[in-house]
């Protein structure tokens, strides 16, 4: 049987009004919808939504929870970071196209559509929660476990710059102080 190509898209025409809920999983050909990504790769991420409709209002909670791979920002090995997040997204269906591309602070949903392609928003998601420095996880000593021979590559040369001169008032009142506890 050939492979099902995977779908995230919530149907919301023919809804009742009242609480409805799906699920998504998010796994690697989830990535292939976005070639250009370079980011992160490998998601296992598993996507709550609970929707609760109202006539043409759909409140939407978002519940992410999983797990991508991104590279060591030191030193380009391969490193996992967790993928979690919770959010709420209004969206409105509407039959102005004027009013769909201007709403701002929430979705507005062109009602010719019978569904909502929720893939740009996971996509988005995922791209947030890669941390902004992600490093390899340091080992039981606290120290890092990056790969020590890039990082001889990539770490830049120290600058020769001298620390700055001790503020000799201060070097003064320690001698002093160093007097008075004898
Ligand atoms: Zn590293």
């Amino acid at each position: 049987m050939p492979k099902k190509k995977p779908e995230y898209r919530l149907p919301f025409s023919g809804l009742e009004d009242g609480v409805h809920g799906f699920e998504f999983a998010i796994g690697q050909d989830f990535m292939e919808l976005f070639p250009d990504t370079d980011v992160l790769f490998a998601p296992r991420v598993h996507v709550d939504v609970e929707l609760v409709k109202n006539d043409r209002l759909m409140e939407m909670d978002f519940r992410f929870k999983g797990v991508a791979r991104s590279f060591c920002d030191r030193c380009l090995q391969e490193v996992e970071f967790p993928v979690e997040a919770e959010e709420k997204v209004v969206a409105r269906i509407s039959s102005d196209a004027a009013e769909v591309a201007e709403e701002d602070g929430f979705w507005a949903v062109p009602e010719k559509d019978s569904s909502l392609d929720l893939a740009p928003y996971f996509h988005e998601m995922l791209v947030l929660s890669r941390p902004m420095q992600l490093f390899c996880p340091e080992n039981e000593e606290g120290g890092p476990t990056c790969d020590p021979g890039m990082l001889a590559f990539y770490e830049p040369q120290e600058r020769g710059e001298s620390r700055p001169e001790a503020d000799p008032r201060w070097a003064a009142l320690a001698g002093l102080k160093g007097k008075m506890d004898d």
